[in-house]
Formats: C-alpha cells, structure tokens, sequence
C-alpha cells in the first residue's frame, strides 16, 4: 500500500538522519588514506639501474623505458607509465629489487587531457662522458678522489704555515 510504502522510507530517512556520518566534503577534507595505499607511483632515479625488471613484470605492458649505455652503466633516459592501463596491482614494485619503484599516496591522477594520462617519472638526456670522468678525467671514483683531498688537505695547510710535512718528526 501506498501509505505503509511512504512511512517505511521516512523511517529509514529519520534514522540515517541521527547515524554517524561518514561522508566528507572532498576537495576541502579528505579521508586518511591507508600507509600501503597503492597510489601514484614514485620512482627513485638514482636508485634506478634501467634493468627492466619492473617492464618485464607488468602483465599489461604499461611501462616503457629507455636507456643509454654510458661508459660501463646503463643509464635511464626515459621512463613512462601508460597508467590508463594499469591495475595497480604492484608486481612492479615487488620486482624491482633495487627499491627504486614505489607507490604514493596520492590517488589524484586525473587529467583533463588524454595525451596527458602517461605518467612521466624520468625524461632526460643521457650525459656525454659517465659521472666519473666528468668528476675529475682522471679514472677514478668520486670517493676515491673525495678521500684523497681529504689527506691532502693537511699537507697544504702546513705548506702555506711553512712547514715541509715530509720533514716532521726529524
Ligand atoms: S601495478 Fe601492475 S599493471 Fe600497473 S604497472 Fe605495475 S605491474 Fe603493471
Ligand atoms: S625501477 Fe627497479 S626494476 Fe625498474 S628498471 Fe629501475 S631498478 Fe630496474
């Protein structure tokens, strides 16, 4: 019956009315999004070692890279993610073994152009020469160097003084 129909509806609405509300006022509030959320991704360029491992993983092929031997490195030129056709199902990130590739909190991906969906994590032009030579031309490690002007250091304070350190102690 029409009336019993109507007084059922007002019992629901009256009760829903005086419930806790779980609803928010997005954009202005949002609700705590969970530690392990699986937003958008995050990449650690420097941790990266343009290895494929995170492409290979990927059942729909969302990821492409691109990479540039320079010197005895690999290094990463380029890395997309087609995320229109991701699942978000982190078998990327769980194969990455160098903790490069993470996700983010963030779920807030939209975009209003389609050319604007792929998520650009790197794009950049690979270096002439590795980050060795440019340190110094001289072959060796930046540590190695960094730790070598550390011991230098001493001897040409004392020069400057007017000391010969090769003649200390005699
Ligand atoms: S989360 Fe899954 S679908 Fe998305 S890029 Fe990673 S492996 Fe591919
Ligand atoms: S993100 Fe990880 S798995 Fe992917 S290319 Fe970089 S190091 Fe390799």
């Amino acid at each position: 019956m029409f009336g019993q129909g109507l007084i059922k509806g007002l019992q629901i609405t009256w009760k829903e009315f005086w419930t806790k509300k779980f609803t928010v006022q997005y954009p202005d509030e949002q609700h705590p999004v969970p530690e392990r959320f699986h937003g958008r991704f995050v990449l650690d360029v420097d941790k990266c070692i343009a290895c494929s491992l995170c492409a290979n993983a990927c059942p729909n092929k969302v990821i492409n890279l691109k990479r540039e031997k320079v010197g005895k490195k690999q290094f990463l030129t380029e890395y997309v993610m087609n995320i229109q056709y991701c699942m978000f199902c982190g078998l990327c990130v769980e194969a990455c073994n160098k903790d490069a590739l993470h996700f983010s909190q963030d779920f807030n991906m939209n975009q209003y152009f389609y050319r604007d969906i792929p998520l650009v994590l790197v794009r950049r032009e690979a270096p002439a020469e590795p980050e060795e030579e440019q340190a110094g031309k001289t072959g060796e490690k930046p540590q190695r160097q960094a730790k070598a002007k550390k011991q230098a250091e001493p001897a040409a304070a004392e020069a400057a003084a007017g000391k010969d350190p090769g003649k200390e102690g005699q």
